[in-house]
């Protein structure tokens, strides 16, 4: 017999923190995700201030017989959007925001729904750096807590290796903070299991990095080069040191006044990314590429938080279909089947074909590390196009999967969390040893599943 869940009970109890129903003036914007592709029907919406509100919230979701969604920004909202929502309390975090730098302990401390961007600029106040993404915008959580790759991530690893501790309110309403001495089997779990398989996280604490300015940018070219571009840059990652870690796209720009003359109407090949090396050795590792002669090149010494520009992500919400493998060694043949996909005189209908340079320090499991303390395979492939409609979302995925499956013979059965856009069977993140440990954690933690992740276990 099924109940139907008493979605009124659930705005009385949680009197303080701001509920939203459907039909409420506040639900559409409060359901909008940052991926406007997907559309969010959930049976209420809350925006919690603080972390008591939470905890009201996940408790009165439970009493009502709900299930409990945390989401921050929405950039991940196509995986959970393909499931139904008409019986979740979606939890956006995007109220409950802060920073505080203890540069003394070389930590940070951000709450729930901070974004990356304002992590950065308090760490940059103090010359330091963290293991941020490619895109400001993106919040910490649902990134660290998948992994997350950065542009120094062949040097440091996957960010959830930075994380110290977690505090998360579990489905029953108890504030618990997971760490290297509290609640350690949950600590190892959040460090990777996808922090909303686990609760609602109210605060983080990250390692800084030690740097103040990075060598990075981009180089660019018509995609008539891409043939050249793609074989030499291959060829570079099978040697490029783990100070260096790059992403090459394929990349196919509509002409809109918007966007600068060097995109608008273009199909292009774009290197980009970060070493960490001082200027001399770092443009001595560059200079294969250079040597390719492209029409822009911004590779340079940038202040830290610059980084956040190189990858030339969408400034704000955007509607954005995709579909992602991680792909193994690239010989020739792969290479050749890739161009026959994105390369010149293609018509893919993709606006990036990315491949993203994993290995080094990414390929080496960290002792006392979470569930994704590395990451396998050489490549992780990320195929987006825009999906401005719903013929476009179709249009578009059918694309991007097309893309991947000229690409299988070289892909692994792993996937990285944070580039899974779609519903993936979330145990090909893991061996098998640590997904059944993980779903023990989650069992402990979550035995009625109140929680819903976009990727659950
Ligand atoms: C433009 C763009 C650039 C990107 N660049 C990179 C990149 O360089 N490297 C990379 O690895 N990934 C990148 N990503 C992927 C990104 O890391 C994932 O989409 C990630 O899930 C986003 O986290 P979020 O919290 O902003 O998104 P959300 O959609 O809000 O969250 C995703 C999931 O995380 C969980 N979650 C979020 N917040 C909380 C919380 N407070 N408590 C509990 N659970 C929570 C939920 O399960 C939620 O469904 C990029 C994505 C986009 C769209």
């Amino acid at each position: 017999m099924t109940t139907t869940p008493d979605t009124g009970a659930l705005a009385t109890l949680t009197s303080g923190c701001p509920v939203h129903l459907p039909g409420d003036p506040g639900y559409d914007a409060a359901t909008t995700p940052w991926n406007l592709s997907v559309e969010q029907r959930p049976a209420a919406v809350a925006v919690p201030r603080t972390v008591d509100q939470v905890r009201d919230v996940v408790r009165a979701a439970a009493a009502a017989g709900l299930k409990v969604a945390p989401q921050s920004t929405g950039h991940g909202a196509a995986a959970l959007g393909e499931h139904s929502l008409e019986d979740v309390v979606l939890v956006r975090m995007h109220e409950l925001t802060g920073v505080s730098v203890d540069p003394a302990a070389g930590t940070v401390r951000v709450l729930g729904g901070t974004l990356w961007q304002d992590v950065v600029a308090a760490a940059a106040a103090h010359g330091r750096s963290v293991l941020h993404g490619s895109a400001g915008d993106v919040a910490v959580v649902g990134y660290a807590l998948s992994g997350g790759l950065s542009f120094f991530a062949r040097r440091h690893g996957v960010a959830a290796n930075s994380v110290r501790a977690v505090e998360v309110v579990t489905p029953h309403g108890e504030l618990r903070r997971a760490s290297a001495e509290e609640h350690r089997d949950l600590f190892w779990a959040l460090r990777g299991g996808g922090a909303g398989n686990f609760g609602v996280v109210v605060a983080v604490e990250l390692g800084l990095l030690p740097y103040a300015d990075v060598f990075a940018g981009m180089l660019l070219w018509d995609r008539e080069r891409a043939p050249e571009v793609v074989r030499a840059w291959v060829e570079w990652t099978r040697t490029a040191p783990d100070s260096a870690t790059t992403s090459l796209r394929v990349m196919s720009f509509p002409p809109l006044p918007e966007l600068p003359p060097f995109l608008s109407g273009r199909d292009l090949v774009v290197v980009d990314g970060a070493i960490l090396e001082d200027d001399e050795r770092a443009a001595e590792v560059l200079s294969p590429l250079r040597a390719l002669a492209p029409e822009m090149d911004t590779f340079g010494r940038i202040p830290a938080p610059a980084l956040l520009g190189v990858h030339m992500d969408p400034p704000e919400p955007s509607p954005a279909v995709g579909d992602h493998s991680v792909l193994g060694e690239l010989d020739d043949a792969a290479v050749e089947a890739f161009l026959a996909q994105v390369g010149p005189g293609t018509r893919s209908g993709l606006m990036s074909a990315e491949l993203r340079h994993l290995g080094g320090q990414l390929a080496r499991p960290v002792a006392g590390g979470g569930v994704l303390s590395s990451v396998s395979g050489e490549y992780a492939l990320l195929c987006i196009a825009m999906a401005p409609t719903p013929q476009a979302a179709v249009a578009g995925r059918a694309a991007a999967f097309a893309v991947n499956r000229a690409m299988s013979a070289w892909s692994r059965v792993s996937l990285v969390p944070t580039f899974a856009e779609t519903r993936v069977d979330a145990s090909r993140f893991y061996d098998a040893h640590d997904w059944a440990a993980l779903c023990r954690v989650r069992d402990e933690v979550d035995p009625d599943r109140v929680l819903l992740a976009n990727h659950p276990l």
